[in-house]
């Protein structure tokens, strides 16, 4: 059996990239079309064992366990998580210095989607020829006080898009950020051609053309894939649960336990809250602790199921 990566699956017709590089259709065996149905489905980026049948076609015999995926979870009740991408190795989020100019409440909650599915983010602030350094600084500093990677990018100034280049380059990416901060530039100046065959599907997206358009991995001609994840975009919370919320804040990951209701306490109003005398004293980012506010009382108002 050959082993080939998904690049996209959409009603059945799945499209793998086999290891020499060739790209072809293939449909699934029986066995594991059962599985679809239990929700269980083969997404872009699984790596599958395929065979070649008598009459020429390809089908996926199996599927390899994922090191990562990119899930929106449906809470309660044998409900399934909608698995979007599989086996990504980082979360690009890409916002810029100006025009639009960055949003922390927006950035926070796009850090808490890549922290729920266990993801590494680089946090890339575009368009820095439009800010002074000291903006950049400023804006990025929580961030890199967090430990998050960042990188400042301009694509008309040509600066840090080779360094953009080496973490695109033999890893799977998605590259995700708000509309007209430069996604489709950077992209076209890692490769180009690239933006363009990612803004496809982002246009149709936007036109309603496809109620559920699926994720697409490109392969990168310098080795790798960047993802396509256009759900990615809608910036619900994805069924994240008000309690899982302090362990997508790194920042409150060693104090959690030393709070008086230790794993109960939800930082928002309780006596000895370790948290909240971290956010006194200066050690937690008062903005960072806004947005975890925030989206606290988004996920308790959310649906349960
Ligand atoms: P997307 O919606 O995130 O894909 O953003 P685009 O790539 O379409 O870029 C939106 C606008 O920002 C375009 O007019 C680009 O020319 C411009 N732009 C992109 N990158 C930069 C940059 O680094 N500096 C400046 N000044 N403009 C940029
Ligand atoms: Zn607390």
């Amino acid at each position: 059996m050959a082993s080939a990566i998904v690049l996209s699956a959409s009603g059945g017709v799945y499209d793998v990239e086999l290891e020499d590089g060739t790209v072809t259709e293939a449909s699934l065996r029986g066995r594991l079309k059962l599985q679809q149905r239990t929700g269980d489905r083969v997404v872009a980026g699984d790596i599958v064992g395929v065979e070649s049948q008598s009459d020429g076609s390809l089908t996926i015999e199996s599927v390899e366990s994922r090191t990562s995926q990119l899930a929106r979870r449906a809470p309660g009740r044998g409900r399934n998580a909608k698995v979007m991408v599989a086996n990504i190795d980082r979360v690009i989020i890409v916002f810029a210095a100006r025009e639009p100019q960055p949003n922390r409440r927006l950035l926070d909650r796009f850090l808490v989607l890549v922290e729920a599915n266990r993801l590494d983010p680089l946090i890339v602030l575009n368009k820095i020829d439009q800010a002074d350094d000291d903006f950049a600084d400023t804006f990025l500093a929580p961030y890199e006080a967090v430990g998050y990677e960042t990188l400042r990018t301009s694509v008309t100034a040509a600066v840090g898009v080779d360094a953009l280049r080496a973490k695109m380059c033999n890893a799977r990416s998605v590259v995700t950020g708000p509309s007209g901060v430069g996604k489709s530039s950077l992209l076209n100046s890692v490769q180009p051609g690239l933006g363009l065959r990612i803004g496809e599907v982002s246009a149709s997206v936007n036109k309603g053309q496809h109620t559920t358009v699926s994720s697409r991995l490109i392969p990168l001609e310098c080795g790798g894939y960047v993802a396509d994840t256009p759900g990615l975009r809608e910036l619900g919370l994805w069924g994240i649960q008000p309690e899982e919320l302090p362990d997508c804040f790194p920042e409150f990951t060693d104090l959690i336990g030393t709070c008086r209701f230790a794993r109960s306490c939800s930082h928002t109003h309780e006596p000895g809250c370790a948290v909240r005398s971290a956010v006194d004293s200066g050690a937690i980012d008062r903005e960072r602790f806004a947005s975890y506010l925030t989206l606290r009382e988004e996920a308790e108002g959310a649906p349960q199921y």
